[in-house]
């Protein structure tokens, strides 16, 4: 960490960031005028989409994650409850579908990725929705979409009756991904590719499994997140949540020993693609500047923090403008989303949605299976 700070320290120093703290200059645009937001539109995401008219157009790759999973977090041991969020997600996303394809030009495809570990064992079987949801599961296929698996590391505590996030039981985490991958090709007659671990929880051992176990791409880090104790306040776990401060926010093929630092050797076989994240913005306040690089390191500070699509968003730090910052930080953009199936699904994500296709570059927005964004994303380079 000292090593990291006295790094980061440095670069600040040789950029003169020592003496002039790091001033986000979006806030002096668009504190200005309109007009002067729009020309920081050009000069940052839409010049690094479009580079010089002898440049081919690009496209922008977006990655809809969709967690399907029952709609309390603390499911009923003795009676589940249905998955009445999940239902209603597919009609929503049914019917924007298309509205999609209209704004893109493009076909549209989703990624879901569906729980199959111990919290959904009292429904009858750990692969029930499988089981259950088959019709659905064919149309999204039909259409292109990715399925990959999204296991939590929920153990029933019998003596409490309540879950436990079991993050510091490597043998219960890895039972859990086993569970998993193995229960998705077993049902599938398929390998699974694609995996986003739940509540954003990862480690090296786990992710260096999944790869062993045939999984490609992995959906689970969320750049610029803390090391927070429990998922949410209330809950308990074993262990912490990874600090995603320092990692990368490109797709990248991880280090065999630090699943968040990205190899040298590329041999690896399995890729992490960070979720989206942006930045807010700070107004005259230079020392929350120095700590936010301070923190995330000076390539880090413009995607520390999370572009979650079912957050409110007010102005300054509105969707679209936050979308802007987060294509602007890249240099090959791109945006991986995610949601869980929930039952005010329209309402939780509808304005997001909204502000989404109604951006500048709506039309370019490709949205993608992680191979497909990916391949386009490596072709780029
Ligand atoms: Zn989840």
């Amino acid at each position: 960490m000292r090593r990291m700070f006295s790094s980061s320290m440095k670069n600040a120093t040789l950029l003169g960031l020592d003496k002039h703290p790091p001033i986000d200059r979006s806030f002096f645009y668009a504190s200005s005028c309109e007009n002067a937001y729009q020309c920081r539109l050009e000069s940052d995401a839409r010049r690094r989409v479009q580079r010089g008219p002898t440049t081919p157009v690009t496209t922008i790759p977006v990655i809809l994650c969709v967690d399907v999973e029952p709609d309390p977090r603390s499911v009923n041991r003795d009676t589940p409850e249905p998955l009445v969020g999940y239902e209603l997600t597919q009609s929503y996303l049914r019917n924007l579908r298309p509205r999609i394809e209209a704004v893109t030009g493009s076909p549209v495809h989703y990624s879901w990725f569906l729980r199959i570990d111990a919290q959904m064992e009292p429904y009858g079987n750990a692969t029930w929705i499988m089981d259950r949801y088959g019709a659905h599961l064919e149309e999204i296929q039909h259409a292109g979409d990715e399925i990959g698996v999204h296991p939590h590391a929920y153990r029933w505590l019998e003596d409490e009756r309540s879950w436990l996030h079991d993050f510091g039981n490597q043998s219960w985490v890895d039972h859990c991904l086993t569970m998993s991958v193995e229960g998705f090709a077993k049902a599938f007659g398929r390998p699974c590719l694609s995996l986003r671990f739940g509540d954003r929880w990862m480690n090296t051992a786990t992710l260096n499994l999944a790869e062993r176990m045939g999984v490609r791409f992995d959906l689970t880090t969320e750049p610029g997140t803390l090391p927070y104790p429990t998922p949410m306040p209330g809950e308990r776990a074993s262990g912490p949540l990874p600090d995603y401060r320092r990692m990368p926010r490109i797709p990248y093929t991880p280090s065999p020993s630090n699943f968040l630092v990205a190899a040298r050797r590329t041999q690896r076989s399995i890729r992490i693609v960070p979720l989206t994240s942006s930045y807010l913005r700070l107004g005259f306040h230079p020392r929350q500047y120095f700590w936010r690089v301070r923190e995330n390191g000076f390539r880090g500070r413009r995607q520390n923090t999370p572009l979650y699509m079912w957050e409110s968003w007010p102005a300054p730090n509105s969707f679209d403008r936050m979308i802007d910052r987060a294509l602007g930080a890249q240099r090959r953009p791109y945006l991986a989303l995610a949601i869980r199936t929930r039952k005010d699904i329209s309402l939780a994500i509808g304005q997001r949605i909204d502000a989404l296709l109604a951006h500048p570059l709506a039309s370019r927005l490709r949205f993608c299976t992680p191979a497909e964004a990916l391949a386009e994303l490596e072709r780029r380079q």
